[in-house]
C-alpha cells in the first residue's frame, strides 16, 4: 500500500481519535485553548453514534432540577436553540429520567462543524485509524497511521485522546483495556435505530393520558408529563408487544415499545430492535448484527403500524443508518469506576463532569433491562484518573469508551455525559501541552478551575 503524506501539515499539539460528541467537544476545547488539533474521524461528518446511528434524544443533562451538563455540550444545544434545530431540555415523558433533548441530527452535524472551525480544529474525514507507532521504552504513542482511499497517512504528536467509542486507538496502541461483563465479556445488545414520519402523536398523547397505567415509569412520575412535553417520548405498550410476538408479528426478544419524538414534530427515533449474542468490534460479527438489524426494522415497521395507534400511517424515513453499539472496549486506566460509586453518587477529589442517568443494562441475554437508580435527584462524579490510560503515558480516553465497570458504562455513556467527559480531556490535554508535562501531572485544581470557567460542571 502507498504511504501518502501529500505535502499537508502532519505533526499536531493534540491528536483526537474519533469524531463522535466525546471527540468533538475535547477538539474544540482544546482548540478554544489555543492547541492545533487534528479531529480523525471515519464517517463523512461529526456526531458519532447521534447522527451516525440514529441515536437521540440527548438524556439527561440534568438530576432532579439540577443540570448537572452544562459547558461545551450545553452550548450546542442553545446554538441549535437558536436555529431552531432543538427544543431545548424538555421533561422526559417516558418518565424514566428527568429530561431529554431532541436534536435536529442534520443540524448538529452542521453546528459541530461550525464549532471546530471556529477553534481551529483540523478534521480529517473518511479517514480510519489503523495502527500506531509506539515508544516501549516511554510508554507513549508517536504517530497514528490512517488509511483512506487506498492511502496510508501517518500524523505525529505529543498527546492524544482516544474517543472513538469503540476504544480503537489504545487497541492499536497495545494499551491495557477490558471487553463487555467481567464474567463472559458479552456486551449490551446493539440496536438499529430507526426514524418514522408521520406519526399521530396527539393520539398517542390522549392515550397515554388516559392509560398511564400502560407506561411504566411514566406511571410512577408527576400526572400530566405526557402534557407538558413539547416533544413526546413513550415507553409502554407492554401487553401489545406481548401480543404481537405471541402472534408471530416480530421474532426477537423485545418486551416494550419505546420512542421519542425528533425535534421535527411526528418524526419518532424508533429504539426497539436488538441483537443479541454478536461481538461489535469483530468485522464479521458486526455485519451479521446490521444485517439482522436491518430484518427487524421491517418487522417492527409493520408491527408498530398494526398495533400501535398513532403509527397507522407512518412512513420510515430511514434507518441509523449504522447500527448502534452500546459497549464495546474501555480501557483500563488510574481509576475504574463502579456500579456501586454510582448508586451511591460517589464524589471524588478529582472529578471532572457530573452525571444523573440511571444504570441502564440491555440485558446480553435476553429481554430484560436491568436499571438501577439513584436516588431521586442524586449525581454522581466522573474522576480524571478515569481518562488516564494506565498503560500509555500521552492517551486520555474520552466519552464511552473511559475506565469503568460494564455497569457503571451502563450509565455514563449517554451522550450528555460523554461531550463533558471530552470537553474535560481536551481541556486536560491543553494544560499537558502548555506545562509540557505528562497527562499524570496535570494539576487537578487548575483543570477543575479551567473547566468551571468555561461553564462546566464539576461539583
Ligand atoms: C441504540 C442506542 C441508543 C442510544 N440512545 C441514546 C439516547 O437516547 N440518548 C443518549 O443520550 N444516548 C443514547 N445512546 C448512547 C450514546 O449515543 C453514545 O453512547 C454516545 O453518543 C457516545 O459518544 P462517544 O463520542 O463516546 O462515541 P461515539 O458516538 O461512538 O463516537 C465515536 C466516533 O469515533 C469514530 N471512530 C470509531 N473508530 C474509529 C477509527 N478507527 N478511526 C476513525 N474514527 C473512528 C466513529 O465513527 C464515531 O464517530 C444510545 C446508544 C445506542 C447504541
Amino acid at each position: 500500500m502507498r504511504h501518502n503524506i501529500c505535502n499537508q501539515k502532519n505533526e499536531f499539539d493534540l491528536i483526537v481519535a474519533g469524531g463522535g460528541i466525546a471527540g468533538a467537544m475535547a477538539a474544540i476545547a482544546a482548540g478554544r485553548e489555543g492547541l492545533s488539533v487534528l479531529l480523525i474521524e471515519e464517517q463523512g461528518f461529526l456526531g458519532g453514534s447521534l447522527t451516525s446511528c440514529g441515536t437521540g434524544p440527548m438524556m439527561t443533562f440534568h438530576a432532579g432540577n439540577r443540570q448537572v451538563i452544562r459547558g461545551l455540550p450545553d452550548e450546542l444545544i442553545q446554538r441549535l436553540k437558536e436555529k431552531e434545530l432543538s427544543v431545548g431540555h424538555i421533561p422526559d415523558s417516558t418518565g424514566y429520567t428527568y429530561t431529554v433533548t431532541p436534536f435536529d441530527s442534520e443540524g448538529m452535524k452542521r453546528e459541530l462543524e461550525l464549532m471546530a472551525a471556529e477553534a481551529k480544529v483540523t478534521i480529517l474525514y473518511h479517514a480510519v485509524i489503523i495502527d500506531a507507532t509506539v515508544s516501549q521504552a516511554e510508554s507513549k504513542i508517536k504517530s497514528v497511521k490512517i488509511f483512506s482511499c487506498g492511502n496510508i497517512y501517518e500524523f505525529f504528536s505529543d498527546y492524544f485522546i482516544d474517543a472513538t467509542g469503540d476504544a480503537d486507538l489504545a487497541y492499536v496502541s497495545g494499551a491495557e483495556y477490558i471487553q463487555g461483563r467481567i464474567n463472559d465479556n458479552k456486551d449490551q445488545p446493539m440496536t438499529l435505530n430507526f426514524k418514522l414520519y408521520n406519526v399521530d402523536i396527539n393520539k398517542i398523547r390522549k392515550l397515554m393520558e388516559n392509560n398511564v397505567n400502560l407506561f411504566p415509569f411514566l406511571a410512577q412520575r408527576e400526572k400530566g408529563l405526557e402534557k407538558t412535553a413539547v416533544r413526546l417520548s413513550c415507553s409502554g405498550f407492554v401487553d401489545l408487544m406481548k401480543q404481537g410476538r405471541k402472534n408471530g408479528e416480530f421474532n426477537f426478544d423485545r418486551d416494550i415499545v419505546l420512542f421519542f419524538e425528533t425535534n421535527t414534530e411526528a418524526e419518532v427515533i424508533v429504539n426497539m430492535t436488538r441483537v443479541l449474542g454478536e461481538n461489535p468490534v469483530d468485522v464479521f460479527s458486526l455485519s451479521r448484527a446490521e444485517i439482522e438489524g436491518r430484518r427487524q426494522m421491517w418487522e417492527l415497521f409493520y408491527f408498530l403500524k398494526k398495533y400501535i395507534p398513532g403509527f397507522e400511517n407512518s412512513q420510515l424515513v430511514q434507518s441509523g443508518p449504522n447500527i448502534g453499539i452500546r459497549s464495546s472496549r474501555r480501557i483500563i486506566g488510574e481509576y475504574t469506576l463502579t456500579a456501586d460509586d454510582i448508586i451511591s453518587a460517589r464524589k471524588f477529589p478529582d472529578m471532572i463532569s457530573l452525571c444523573g442517568y440511571p444504570i441502564d443494562i440491555h440485558s446480553p441475554d435476553g429481554t430484560d433491562t436491568d436499571h438501577r437508580f439513584l436516588a431521586e435527584g442524586a449525581y454522581y462524579g466522573i474522576p480524571y484518573r478515569c481518562l488516564q490510560s494506565s498503560s500509555i503515558k500521552n492517551l486520555l480516553a474520552a466519552g464511552r469508551n473511559i475506565s469503568c465497570e460494564f455497569e457503571a458504562h451502563a450509565s455514563l455513556r449517554v451522550s450528555p455525559s460523554a461531550g463533558a467527559i471530552g470537553q474535560a480531556a481536551g481541556t486536560a490535554a491543553s494544560l499537558a501541552f502548555f506545562n509540557k508535562i505528562d497527562y499524570s501531572q496535570v494539576d487537578i485544581i487548575e483543570l477543575r478551575r479551567l473547566l468551571t470557567q468555561n461553564n462546566a460542571c464539576v461539583d
